[in-house]
């Protein structure tokens, strides 16, 4: 491997992102029902199989009369609701009463819409005659063979309805990652209980839990006890679903202390580690890993190491996984207040608020002073990209930054 295999010393973020691209390969794909098919990567182009509208239809409510007839007073001879197929040869001086949606039951017309005309009996009287056809011609939307949706695009829900209306009701996307999260740590409670002194509540399964599901992961999660054999016993109980994961996420632990046992865990299920540290801050103390296509990582505990870590590298990983295509993971902006860079020696991710504003994006600086601060993610959308030795960042200065809103 040429980025970043078994190395000891400290991994960038970008040879970390390098590296996961290379190893996490798009997964299978899956044919599914369209109301399973949001935030799913399609796989294949979808194609207009016909012209859309299919045929002309009228635009409004309303009484198609020959566009070469220009009396104000007709008979109407027919009515053509939605869903009505009435072909007919409209002579001089007929009308037919159509419904907005109807099919047309010929060429060379115009409607007259239901505002524009009176009806006394089965008379029509035009009170004003508008240049306007009021027909959406068939074609009109787009034609046969026609791109409608691009191969390696996230369904959006408007893709959705688009992909309803030409019949593609059972989409070909990747399948769902499928992910195993262990929280480890003595002193982790449940958010809904009261810390007793030492204690803290859990905020990294809530995080890694709706960062999965905005990744449309299928996923268990899994307390560990600190032990590391009886965290081994355990893990043995769910060995299927670890088999069967594409990612394994592993909260805190990953570090060198005595108890920091997510490296030797790895190990013993067969990973290969290929990080075991970074430059970054925060986010320091993160083990990459694979076995086979599988990869793991031990996320360093630290709430906004935890958050830095998802954003920047699982991210990237179910991005691979899902086969969309590439997009930058850094995007470019401008700062909106300085940013106390303090010439730190590692590369820094700093949280802040990503805003369009006049056609640019605006970062706006967050507080924060240790990579245990959360308060910061209340607010933040963004991470900016300090790098190494930076000083001081003015108000205007270009940065580079990670979206985290995606
Ligand atoms: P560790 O990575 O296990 O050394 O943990 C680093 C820091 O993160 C410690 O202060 C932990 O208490 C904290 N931490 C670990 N797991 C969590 C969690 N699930 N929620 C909030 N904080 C955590
Ligand atoms: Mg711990």
């Amino acid at each position: 491997m040429s980025t970043a295999a078994n190395i000891s010393s400290p991994a960038s973020a970008e040879s970390v992102i390098a590296l996961l691209r290379e190893l996490a390969k798009p997964l299978a794909m899956e044919n599914v029902s369209l109301s399973e098919a949001l935030q799913r990567v399609l796989r294949e182009p979808a194609l207009a199989p016909e012209d859309q509208p299919a045929f002309d239809r009228s635009a409004v409510d309303g009484f198609a009369v020959r566009l070469d007839d220009a009396r104000t007073e007709f008979q109407i001879v027919e009515e053509i609701r939605a869903g009505d197929w009435k072909p007919r040869e409209l002579q001089l001086g007929e009308a037919v009463k159509i419904s907005t949606g109807g099919a047309l039951p010929g060429a060379g017309l115009q409607i007259v819409m239901r505002e524009d005309a009176e009806v006394s009996d089965e008379r029509l009287r035009v009170t004003q005659r508008e240049p306007e056809t009021n027909i959406r011609f068939r074609g009109d939307d787009c034609r046969a063979g026609q791109i409608l949706v691009e191969r390696g695009t996230t369904l959006s829900h408007g893709m959705l309805a688009v992909l309803a209306s030409v019949g593609h009701a059972k989409p070909l996307v990747t399948r769902r990652p499928r992910a195993v999260h262990f929280a480890t740590g003595n002193e982790i409670i449940p958010p809904e209980q009261t810390p007793q002194r030492g204690q803290i509540r859990d905020s990294n399964s809530i995080l890694v839990r709706t960062f999965l599901e905005k990744w449309s992961a299928e996923f268990t999660q899994h307390r560990l006890p600190e032990d590391e054999s009886a965290a081994k016993y355990q893990i043995s109980n769910i060995k299927s679903e670890i088999e069967t994961a594409d990612l394994l996420l592993i909260s805190g632990g990953a570090s060198v202390g005595e108890h920091d046992f997510t490296r030797r865990l790895l190990e013993d299920l067969g990973f290969e580690i290929l990080v075991s540290k970074t430059t970054l801050r925060p986010g320091k103390p993160l083990i990459v890993a694979r076995r086979g296509k599988q990869i793991a990582f031990g996320l360093p505990g630290n709430p906004l190491a935890h958050f830095v870590c998802l954003n920047l590298f699982a991210r990237t990983v179910l991005d691979s996984f899902n086969g969309a295509t590439p997009k930058e993971l850094f995007q470019r902006g401008v700062l909106a207040g300085k940013l106390e860079a303090d010439g730190n020696a590692r590369e820094t991710f700093w949280p802040a608020i990503a805003e369009l504003k006049a056609g640019r994006m605006e970062l706006k600086p967050l507080r924060w002073s240790s990579s245990g601060d959360l308060t910061s993610l209340a607010q933040a959308n963004a991470l900016v990209r300090v790098v190494a030795g930076e000083m001081n960042l003015v108000a205007g200065a270009e940065v580079e930054f990670v979206a985290t809103d995606c």
